[in-house]
């Protein structure tokens, strides 16, 4: 069925048109039904539509990090390098808008101030900000994981009288930091991007760093017509192989323990693993975050090598981390951002004591010196997860808001509904792999695991689908569970939520792995929808 955007009454309203968002299009357009697609921003893309800081790239290979549900688009689209750009994503997203012709689907600029559930009528109303309302029977939130930019407040934000920017709100039109002084403050995965590539541009950059990140180089490259056409001769079985994987990448995992192997030949895995570069570094021993002593062996690896590359003793001992287990933060990737401190215009500058004082007219005030810059980038993270879903009133049976329900931390089941929010999918939601694992196989196993349910909803006549609250209950047990079996918990990350002062302390994504969590999805939809309670519409007129 055609989407209809003056339509007051439809089948579902997506929220969001980021990879999740375009694919449900399609995957809706399959089963019939109605649906509006409402983007706060202006074109598709997602996460990729706002973070275009210098330097953004993705830290999973372009050939997974890539749409597996149609082999055409697959063997056709070329990826320029072996992990691809921001730029060269959204090429492909707009690629795939066109190729299906989604655009026409999408209201953009178009953002959903609330959503709330009509117990009478089995309807969610869906509120835009220019005050029109949707009725809906399904409302799919595909808001994404990372898509609430967090600036800090520091005092004296307002009087600073440069240009300032936030990595995940970069402007759309050129930015010019040619001979500027630069400050940047945060040393995460986008601040560790985007570091080398604003000192190429800036006449001078300081970077204020809280806590230090482990980083492992990309070895990013050209992508080679061998390395492709391996890919695309077997892209189906490698595609299912990464669906087999805990976290939905293809490459080699060891069966082994760091602590099994000898000195030497630890230290001989660990030099291979680093000069293959990228994520994969965590797989070099089987154990490396569930085992205190074997991470230990690999954080001390990366210290070793920060040390070698950087040339000042005291610059590298401050960039080297040692207050968490390796990985537990998610491990960055980078091109020569170590090396980038050995630059005679590049300053790091330890805040882990002091914090930053205040933000002046002319820079920043921290440690009893002032800082003087032409432009400030914030590069402080997301309210992750959980941020933009918070954002919208959502509010369930009974007027209890989604804000309540998640006041001591997400709870659902499977990361994909929440108990008393009936009909209301999260794509890739807490409580599902999401983050922990490669997004795209993330976001097309829940897309249609959804599809499937709206289907199963047509088929048995149903109106209404809702998480069971013990079903609920025990997910969420289980995540705990899973979770404390890890080394994860021990870091303050926003894994946690212990990046956002006043968030609740708990682990967000599911760590069960991914192959486990589909096995565990596909069993729960054999056994029909295991968990998951299904009323009609005379059930709903009962109630009331
Ligand atoms: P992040 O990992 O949360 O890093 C934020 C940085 O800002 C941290 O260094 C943090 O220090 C610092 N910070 C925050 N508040 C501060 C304050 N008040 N004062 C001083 N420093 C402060 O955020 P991110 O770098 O944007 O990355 C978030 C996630 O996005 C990544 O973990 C990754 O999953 C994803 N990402 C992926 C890619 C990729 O695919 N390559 C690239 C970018 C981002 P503390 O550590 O002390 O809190």
């Amino acid at each position: 069925m055609a989407n209809n955007q003056n339509d007051k009454n439809v089948d579902a309203v997506v929220v969001g048109a980021g990879f999740s968002g375009l694919y449900l299009i399609l995957k809706l357009r399959e089963l019939g039904l109605s649906f509006r697609v409402f983007e706060a921003g202006s074109g598709v893309g997602g996460t990729w539509y706002w973070n275009r800081y210098p330097g953004a790239r993705c830290d999973v290979e372009s050939m997974q990090y890539s749409y597996s549900f149609d082999q055409d688009l697959q063997q056709e689209w070329e990826w320029s390098e072996v992990f691809a750009s921001q730029p060269e994503i959204m090429k492909y997203a707009n690629h795939v808008a066109d190729r299906y012709a989604l655009r026409g689907d999408i209201e953009f600029n178009t953002t959903v101030v609330s959503a709330h559930f009509n117990e009478v009528t089995n309807r969610w109303a869906v509120t835009l900000e220019s005050g029109e309302i949707v009725h809906a029977q399904y409302c799919i939130m595909a808001t994404g994981c990372l898509s609430s930019p967090r600036a800090p407040d520091f005092k004296g934000m307002e009087s600073f009288k440069g240009a300032v920017y936030h990595t995940g709100e970069w402007p759309h039109e050129d930015v010019d930091l040619a001979g500027l002084r630069v400050g940047v403050i945060g040393t995460g995965s986008s601040a560790i991007q985007a570091i080398p590539v604003i000192a190429e541009q800036a006449g001078h950059v300081t970077v204020f760093q809280r806590t230090p990140n482990y980083s492992i180089p990309s070895r990013n490259g050209a992508m080679s017509p061998e390395y492709a056409d391996a890919w695309k001769s077997e892209y189906q079985t490698r595609r299912e192989i990464q669906r087999t994987t805990p976290n939905g990448n293809y490459y080699e995992r060891s069966k082994v323990g760091a602590m099994d192997v000898s000195d030497a030949e630890r230290r001989r895995i660990y030099e291979e693993n680093w000069e293959a570069g990228g994520t994969q570094f965590m797989a070099a021993f089987k154990d490396l975050s569930l085992n205190q002593a074997a991470n230990d062996t690999a954080a001390e690896f990366v210290r070793e090598r920060i040390c070698e590359i950087v040339d000042n003793a005291e610059t590298a001992e401050l960039l080297a981390p040692d207050s968490y287990p390796i990985g537990t933060k998610r491990i960055c990737v980078d091109t020569r951002y170590f090396e980038t401190f050995n630059r005679d215009d590049v300053r790091l500058v330890d805040i882990s004591k002091c914090g930053i004082d205040q933000i002046i007219e002319t820079g920043l005030r921290t440690g009893g010196e002032d800082f003087e810059f032409d432009a400030i980038v914030y590069a402080t993270g997301f309210d992750a997860m959980t941020g933009t879903l918070l954002k919208i009133d959502i509010q369930g049976r009974d007027g209890l808001t989604l804000r309540e329900k998640w006041e001591a931390g997400p709870v659902s089941y499977l990361g994909i509904m929440v108990a008393g929010f009936p009909n209301m999918y999260t794509i890739t939601g807490p409580g599902s792999p999401s983050v922990l694992c490669n997004m795209m196989v993330a976001i097309e196993q829940h897309v249609e695991f959804v599809a499937d349910s709206l289907g199963d909803m047509q088929a048995r006549g149903a109106d209404v689908i809702e998480a069971g609250p013990e079903a609920e209950a025990a997910w969420v047990e289980h995540g705990i569970e899973v979770a404390y079996k890890t080394l994860y918990p021990k870091a303050a990350s926003w894994y946690m939520g212990a990046n956002i002062e006043g968030k609740p302390r708990v682990f967000m994504p599911y760590i069960g792995g991914m192959a486990n969590y589909a096995a565990k999805c596909r069993e729960i939809v054999a056994d029909g929808y295991t968990g998951f309670l299904f009323s009609d519409r005379a059930a709903a007129a009962k109630r009331v």
